[in-house]
């Protein structure tokens, strides 16, 4: 009995403990159910067959299936995609097999089938329940499409940021020195990246009362189109967008129909073209902006996302540079092409300059800055020896009067010009007729400098002086030809007439006249003749004379006797009272032309013999030493004026003083041309009514 109770005790002490357990088991159930029930999450129990026994109301919610549709249905025909099924009952199999599995006791995400049949990304954690032989097995899972959607927006506007990023890189190294090149090239990108239908780009006029299109680009491929260019929208019909665009750095326009600054264009533009977003962005240029980026999509309206906001600005920044590279490679350009001009130019003038007949230098200072070839050349210094040097310099010296070089620079000095006409010798010695003419370059600043030009005239001056030369040669000759004539016609006449009156006498009185008279007649006829016959011989001589056919045939000369056999010759000649005295020492042999010394000498004797009608003595003497000979003729007769000497020489000069001695004036300047022939000289020493010395002096040598 014992026994009994104290069994009765103990079972009665394991009911009570049975049904405090029951109470606590059910109390823990009750509390998880509710857990599952309210759980956020999907909770998805099902047994080792994959059958579904429990569904909460989240599963519910998330999966579209009833609870009471699920509960007994296999778990993978709800909500494992079709794909995924075999490989589901492959890992079911193995865990059951072998209690381990791949996907229990983690976090996974997998994709998941919903009731309407489209699949979403769910998070899912499976532990697996064992119970007795067997196992259940639990799962939360959560709905994360919204998540992934935005994780992989997200994904997509970072891959949207670099690829920006690398056409910005790609835009920032390609040329825009040119920018109607460059335009395209940006616009193009920028079109393809932010993907719209129409992209543009703008300018404003210099009033900026109107936008022109430049460019335009249409479709998924950016085809240019032609026809907007030169499309011009006016500030008067358009003014909350123009205002917009001139002050904002952007105009971001999600719904273009609607925006206060896009509403403009509503019923004439956007509405025929389908437009619905507008993405414009300003181009600045030297602080203001000069233009307008337009981006225009087609289709639902579009929400412009920052960073495509940012986009667009960035590219205005990228034509802001564009214009500013080609502003400066257009400067560049100019500024090279106006260098080339410059170089051309100056080569040009430089050449010019060089090339020039006339010498010119730049004085600066009182000294040559520069000089061209012309002036080294006519000058004889070189450029180097001139740069740095005084005029002064190259007018070493003038051949007539001082050098107008000071008066020149006090010319210049003053602000004044110069200009005269003067002979200078060059350093080579050459005598240079020039034409100095200088200029200030600023007649009221003279300290800038002045230009000096020095033209060589010589040929003019020696064109001058030759046609003086010729015009004196013609007087000259015109003069001989009155000398002549008026001797021909008095010298001539006198012959002539004794010749016919001898002649009309013989004619007339023939036979009466005596014997002895008609001898005298013929005598005086015949002499007539060989007067007129010597005068033109001396004519012909002193024409051969002047046409230098004078020629000279030196030979041997036995002086001595050569003179005396010519006194002798003379005695005939002398009248009452006139003497010859005749001296020579022994000489011996020269070189001499006989027939032109005994012309000279003979004529000297004539003119002593003829020039002294009151008679006295004329003395002839030959001396000579080792370098010459010298013959001397001097008589006591009239002498010769002294405005006859300088001529005295000339053909047919005769002096004033000859009274009616008759004469041709052709033999001094016969002897003249003689004594010339033999290199030597003569002289004439006389005094008027006292006589006069001729001498003659040969040189030894030159015979
Ligand atoms: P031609 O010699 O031809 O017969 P001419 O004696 O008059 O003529 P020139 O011998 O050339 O000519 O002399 C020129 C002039 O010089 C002379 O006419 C004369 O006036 C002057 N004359 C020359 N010799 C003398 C002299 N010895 N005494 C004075 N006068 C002279
Ligand atoms: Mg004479």
């Amino acid at each position: 009995k014992q026994t009994e109770a104290e069994l009765l005790a103990l079972n009665q002490d394991l009911e009570r403990r049975v049904e405090a357990r029951t109470a606590e088991i059910t109390e823990s159930n009750e509390r998880v159910r509710l857990l599952i029930e309210g759980a956020s999450d999907a909770v998805v129990t099902i047994d080792d067959k994959s059958t579904v026994i429990d569904w909460n109301p989240s599963a519910e919610r998330i999966f579209g299936w009833k609870r009471a549709e699920s509960i007994g249905q296999k778990l993978h025909t709800l909500i494992v995609p079709e794909r995924y099924r075999a490989a589901h009952e492959a890992g079911m199999a193995r865990f059951l097999a072998t209690g381990k599995g791949t996907i229990t006791n983690k976090t996974i995400e997998i994709r998941a089938l919903h009731r309407d049949g489209h699949e979403f990304d769910v998070e899912l954690a499976i532990w697996p329940v064992k119970a007795g032989e067997t196992y259940t097995f639990s799962a939360f899972v959560r709905d994360i499409s919204d998540r992934k959607r935005n994780e992989a927006l997200l994904e997509h506007r970072n891959e949207q940021i670099r690829i920006q990023r690398d056409v910005m890189v790609e835009l920032a190294q390609i040329d825009k020195s040119d920018f109607n090149e460059a335009l395209p090239k940006i616009l193009r990108a920028s079109a393809t990246t932010l993907k719209v239908e129409r992209t543009s780009f703008w300018l404003f006029s210099k009033d900026r009362a109107s936008i022109e299109c430049l460019h335009l680009l249409l479709g998924p491929e950016q085809t240019p189109d032609l026809t907007s260019v030169g499309l011009r929208l006016h500030a008067s019909d358009f003014p909350e967008y123009f205002h917009a665009i001139q002050d904002a750095q952007t105009l971001a326009a999600d719904d273009a129909v609607n925006h206060p600054a896009t509403t403009g264009f509503s019923e004439g533009y956007l509405k025929p073209f389908g437009i619905t977003s507008m993405l414009d962005a300003a181009v600045w240029f030297r602080g203001r902006s000069i233009g307008v980026v337009c981006h225009e999509h087609v289709g639902p309206a579009r929400t412009w996302l920052p960073e495509e906001v940012d986009f667009a600005s960035s590219i205005a920044t990228m034509f802001s540079l564009a214009l500013e590279a080609s502003d400066r490679a257009q400067a560049e350009a100019k500024l090279i092409r106006l260098q080339a001009d410059l170089k051309s130019t100056l080569a040009e003038r430089e050449a010019i300059l060089e090339n020039s007949s006339v010498g010119m230098g730049l004085l600066r200072n009182g000294c040559f800055e520069w000089t061209n070839q012309t002036l080294s050349e006519m000058t004889g210094y070189v450029r180097e020896e001139l740069i740095g040097t005084s005029p002064q310099t190259i007018y070493p010296l003038c051949e007539v009067g001082p050098s107008p070089v000071g008066e020149a620079l006090d010319a210049v000095e003053g602000g004044q010009t110069f200009q005269k006409e003067f002979p200078f010798t060059n350093k080579s010695g050459e005598v240079i007729w020039s034409r100095l003419a200088t200029r200030p370059i600023d007649a009221t600043a003279p300290a800038e400098g002045s230009i000096w030009t020095v033209q060589d005239i010589s040929e003019r001056v020696r064109a001058e002086q030759e046609i003086l030369g010729a015009l004196e040669k013609a007087r000259e000759l015109n003069e001989l030809k009155t000398r002549f004539v008026s001797m021909t016609s008095h010298e001539f006449r006198t012959p002539l007439s004794t010749i016919l009156s001898s002649a009309e006498l013989l004619q007339h009185y023939n036979e009466r006249l005596p014997a002895d008279e008609k001898v005298r007649l013929f005598e005086s006829i015949a002499t007539g003749v060989q007067r007129m016959t010597q005068m033109l011989n001396d004519v012909l001589v002193i024409g051969r004379a002047d046409s230098q056919e004078f020629d000279l045939n030196p030979a041997p000369l036995d002086l001595q006797r050569f003179c005396a056999q010519i006194v002798e010759e003379l005695q005939p000649n002398l009248r009452p009272g006139l003497t010859i005295e005749y001296s020579a020492p022994p000489v011996g042999e020269f070189l001499l032309d006989e027939k032109l010394l005994r012309h000279a000498l003979v004529n000297l004797l004539s003119n002593a013999i003829k020039y002294s009608p009151k008679g006295g003595r004329v003395t002839f003497m030959v001396e000579a030493d080792g370098d010459s000979v010298g013959f001397t003729v001097s008589d006591e007769g009239i002498g010769i004026p002294s405005e006859d000497l300088p001529r005295l020489f000339e053909s047919f000069h005769r002096a004033n003083n000859v009274g009616n001695i008759s004469g041709t004036g052709l033999g001094l300047s016969i002897v003249k041309k003689s004594v010339e022939r033999h290199g030597g000289t003569i002289t004439v020493d006389t005094r008027l009514d006292k006589g006069t010395t001729f001498r003659i002096i040969i040189p030894r040598g030159k015979n």
